[in-house]
């Protein structure tokens, strides 16, 4: 199988067993996103959706959530990771967003990257779950998943696997293949015990195909 034939074969699987694929983080806004991508960082979106509504309840624009103290802002935050980071990050987020950009959360990677707390990853989920953007946010999933089915290969930093996939992923789909291949990342190829005995992807998967070679002919 070519790589072009296999991108086109997990991605035709996708498109019609899972139409629909959106972030799982709950949001109403940008700015709640950004609020909550920040908070995602070495967190499940389970625990940070349960963070964010006292957080969106208390401070429900920038503005308010700019002129937080720390000692106000912590409590909210501390039952998830880095809470001291976090919190830092989140009160300079909503300045900058407040004095550089007028409120509101910018649209573009280069802006949003100089925002605290935001990188590359967090600026490319924002711009393309808002705006559809062709950017490839590269988390732990869909490195794991994209370099086990083979359509990353040797990728061996998040952007050398960001630029192989949007190399070869129609721009019209890499907003949604970034759920996709999280969404399969986190319920099926798990990190340790990837489920391949019940996983659809098995004919087009490099990692499957090589563990069948391995095994001992009966
Ligand atoms: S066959 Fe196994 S390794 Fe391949 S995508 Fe499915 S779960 Fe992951």
């Amino acid at each position: 199988m070519t790589r072009k034939e296999r991108y086109q074969q997990v991605l035709s699987y996708f498109q019609q067993n899972m139409p629909v694929a959106e972030t799982e983080l709950m949001y109403d806004n940008p700015y709640q996103l950004l609020v909550s991508v920040i908070l995602s960082a070495q967190c499940t979106d389970k625990r940070v959706n349960l963070t964010t509504p006292a957080i969106f309840n208390q401070y429900p624009t920038p503005q308010l959530l700019a002129q937080a103290s720390f000692e106000e802002l912590f409590p909210l935050i501390k039952s998830i990771s880095y809470p001291n980071n976090k919190t830092k990050h989140l009160i300079g987020m909503a300045n900058m967003l407040v004095n550089t950009f007028n409120g509101q959360v910018p649209m573009t990677v280069d802006e949003l990257v100089q925002l605290p707390g935001v990188g590359r990853k967090t600026a490319n989920v924002i711009t393309s779950v808002i705006d559809a953007q062709p950017n490839m946010a590269v988390d732990t999933h869909v490195f794991r998943v994209a370099a086990r089915l083979g359509l990353t290969i040797k990728a061996t930093t998040p952007l050398a696997a960001e630029k192989q996939l949007i190399q070869y992923i129609p721009k019209e789909l890499v907003h949604i293949a970034h759920h996709w291949l999280i969404l399969h990342g986190r319920y099926t190829c798990l990190a340790r015990n990837p489920k391949c005995d019940s996983c659809a992807l098995q004919t087009m998967c490099a990692y499957f195909q090589k563990q069948q070679k391995k095994q001992p002919k009966a």
